[in-house]
């Protein structure tokens, strides 16, 4: 029997291999590459990200369809985030607020 001519677009169609779920990221804190670890415990719906290089850790709830790209990206940069302007904001507030008791008094 000859040999199938089909060979090469079965080749082409090659299905990619699943990609893996990240676990490592870089760390907000002190920017350090893979450093920071993100585990879930179903048990505890507890879910940790801990950074190796600064041992900085955050913690969040977790659930059934929570993944570690999730408690790192959704939880913990957002948190930073909210963390930063909250500090912006409330040193605006003071520098505002100053400048008002200035003008007023
Ligand atoms: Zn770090």
């Amino acid at each position: 029997m000859a040999k199938r001519k089909s060979m090469s677009s079965k080749m082409a169609q090659r299905k990619k291999p699943a990609p893996k779920l990240e676990t490592s990221f870089c760390c907000p804190f002190c920017n350090h590459p893979d450093s920071v670890a993100c585990t879930i415990d179903l048990k505890l719906l507890v879910a940790t990200a801990v950074c190796y290089v600064c041992e900085e850790a955050y913690h969040t709830t977790a659930h059934y369809l929570t993944e570690p790209v999730d408690v790192y990206y959704h939880d913990w940069i957002d948190a930073c985030e909210k963390a930063n302007q909250d500090d912006e904001c409330f040193k605006r507030q003071r520098r505002v607020s100053s400048d008002d008791d200035d003008s007023d008094a």
